[in-house]
């Protein structure tokens, strides 16, 4: 017998028929034999109704009255989902945010859980009742008691940390697709149904899965350990699980508020290789790397700056593993760039730097919350430590240093985000899904938990592919190459709220007025980028940097999946198919499990057509999704 927390949408209890099928569905998980807490949101476009309301009413309402008002359409839904329970002769109870004591922050309309009382529900189950409670909201545990809402599509956070605090075996989100699919089914009519994916490529897929779940919830899974299927409530077929890979028993006070960063990994042997002036053409960059895959060398970070005039930078480094010399492995390197240079005389300059390492933070946590880059980027800076290279994606920060610095950066980083060491634990997932139970070891390295990624069989290498056009790219010319000047930069944007999504500093560093600078690029949303950019040209003169420039026309195209780990030749692919399709690479950057290109907006969905069917993704199937 298990504990499931069900959650149903606004479009599944969006009628009397789609609510008296909720219980039908409610009636058959219990008849076998598993203990169900329900979470439901308001019905159809209730909430949409209430803020539309408030709207003709006030023009600026305030926060707390909202939170009064929209916390009413779920509630109407947990009566009407109970007394359905009840008419199929199920005893039930139904359960507002604040008689479970959802407690929250106030911060009205978009308050964190801190944490759930489980008594009152824990009771009601053993009495067999199956509990409904209200989704997306709470209560303060201030003397007022105020009702809070947790931000619009809230109730997926409810359920899961529900399902957190319960210790739920799993947690099930019913809603009107059929689960996670590999890209856009709207862009890509070849998308297909992803079966199993694991919770961190969930969040770095953040623009592709967002919509289907909501990333708090995604990152409460993969921080309590809940798994997560995702399944339509039309039809009785499997979605997705959404996995979460590592243990962790993270106390359940502060359950949203915690940490935003959980580890500090690093790896102090690699080699940087940057190609400086690279022509800005499309083809270059799979070019190059296709030769490097050759050599079979194992090509961790890349990134590709913004050009200037009409060259590029490219900069990679390379895992070096102690049995290689790096020096035997450079020289490679250099021996394959200049047969090609050689060839195509298209590279000015090559430049291989040994005694380098990556440090990198990494949390689900840093998503939605501007300036933890910022204080990385800060804590570095005061420990000493200069940043030559930085990437960036949704769930990661990596900059890499110097090798003799990497232990200051280790350190500084551990005490800055007051992250422990992970211990030796053990994570169980029921053997129905085919997991078992994996030994992580001690070490604190992301790497040294491959084994978990293996058990989800990625025999593709690639998961999903995600489109993202709500970003803006920002440039700033000649950066001052000055200790603690990105900290300053990012914590500039950070006292504004901005989210800085792709950061990319360039490699290539130039005396200008006996100065030595670099250039900055990253993308922020749409809707930031013009403030963003009257704010960094206002403070130019106090920052020594030059011309700050802005492109609104661009997309950003990731591939996501934890098997590229382990299949050198995938970025080159990735590179190599942009090629030919003459889609001119503008940025790159990449964690372990993505790479992403910053592309012209207009070759944004033609890029993920071509990259879905590459990646082997595409399929048959018709997935039916609601426009
Ligand atoms: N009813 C709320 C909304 O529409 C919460 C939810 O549906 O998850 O945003
Ligand atoms: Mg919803």
């Amino acid at each position: 017998m298990a504990l499931i927390v069900q959650k149903y949408g606004g479009t599944s209890v969006g009628s009397v028929e789609r609510i008296q099928a909720v219980a039908q569905c409610v009636c058959q998980t219990v008849k076998a034999g598993n203990s169900v807490v329900v979470v439901v949101s308001a019905m159809g476009k209730t909430t949409d109704g209430l803020v539309k309301l408030a709207h003709e009413i006030s023009h600026n309402p305030i926060h707390r009255e909202m939170d009064v008002l929209l916390s009413t359409g779920e509630q109407v839904s947990i009566a009407l989902v109970s007394m359905a329970l009840q008419e199929l002769g199920q005893p039930t109870i139904s359960l507002t945010g604040a008689q479970v004591k959802i407690i929250t922050e106030s911060e009205p309309t978009r308050a964190r859980i801190l944490h759930i009382e489980t008594e009152r529900i824990q009771q009601q189950l053993n009495q067999d009742k199956v509990v409904v409670v209200a989704g997306f909201q709470g209560i303060t545990n201030t003397w007022e008691w105020d009702i809070t809402t947790l931000g619009r599509g809230g109730s997926d956070t409810s359920a899961v940390a529900l399902a957190a605090a319960l210790r739920a075996d799993y947690c099930e989100i019913y809603t009107d697709v059929p689960g996670i699919l590999t890209t856009d089914p709207r862009l890509v009519p070849e998308a297909q149904l992803i079966d199993k994916i694991t919770c961190d490529e969930m969040l770095e897929l953040a623009s592709l899965g967002a919509k289907v779940l909501h990333p708090r919830a995604v990152e409460i899974a993969r921080n309590y350990c809940v798994p997560l299927m995702i399944r339509s409530s039309w039809t009785n077929e499997p979605g997705t699980w959404v996995l979460p890979t590592k243990p962790q028993m993270r106390s359940l006070t502060n359950l949203e508020v915690a940490r935003p960063v959980d580890y500090v990994t690093f790896d102090a042997k690699q080699l940087r290789v940057s190609l400086l002036q690279v022509p800005d053409k499309s083809g270059i960059a799979a070019r190059v790397f296709r030769k490097i895959v050759h050599q079979n060398v194992d090509v961790d970070l890349i990134i590709q700056s913004i050009h200037e005039g009409d060259t590029n930078d490219i900069a990679f480094t390379i895992r070096t593993p102690f049995f290689k010399q790096a020096e035997a492995v450079a020289q490679t390197i250099i021996a394959a760039i200049r047969a090609y240079q050689e060839t195509e005389a298209d590279l000015a300059e090559v430049t291989v730097q040994q005694n380098i390492a990556k440090v990198s933070i990494a949390g689900a946590g840093m998503i939605g919350r501007p300036g933890v880059a910022a204080k990385m980027f800060a804590s570095l800076a005061d420990a000493g430590v200069n940043i030559q290279m930085i990437s960036t994606s949704e769930v990661k920060v990596s900059c890499v240093i110097d090798a003799l610095d990497c232990e200051y950066a280790v350190s500084a980083l551990h005490k800055a985000f007051e992250v422990d060491e992970v211990g030796n634990r053990e994570l169980r997932v029921p053997t129905e899904w085919g997991l078992g139970t994996w030994d992580l070891g001690e070490d604190m390295e992301i790497e040294k938990t491959d084994a978990s990624f293996s058990l989800l069989t990625p025999t593709l290498s690639i998961r999903g592919i995600a489109l993202d056009i709500d970003q803006a790219r920002l440039a700033i010319r000649q950066v001052p190459d000055h200790l603690g000047m990105v900290a300053k930069l990012f914590s500039l944007l950070a006292q504004h709220k901005i989210s800085v999504d792709m950061i990319i500093q360039s490699p290539r560093c130039r005396m200008i007025d006996g100065v030595p600078r670099r250039d900055i690029a990253f993308t922020v949303a749409h809707t930031d980028a013009e403030f963003v950019r009257e704010t960094l040209a206002k403070a130019a003169a106090e920052f020594g940097w030059g011309e700050v420039i802005l492109d609104g026309a661009i997309a950003k195209v990731s591939i996501v999946g934890a098997g590229m780990v382990r299949q050198p030749g995938v970025a080159a692919k990735m590179f190599e198919v942009l090629a030919q399709h003459q889609i001119n690479i503008q940025m790159i950057a990449t964690s372990e499990i993505k790479i992403s290109c910053v592309v012209a907006q207009e070759e944004g969905i033609k890029a993920i057509r071509a990259l879905h069917s590459a990646f082997g993704l595409a399929g048959s199937q018709k997935i039916q999704v609601p426009v």
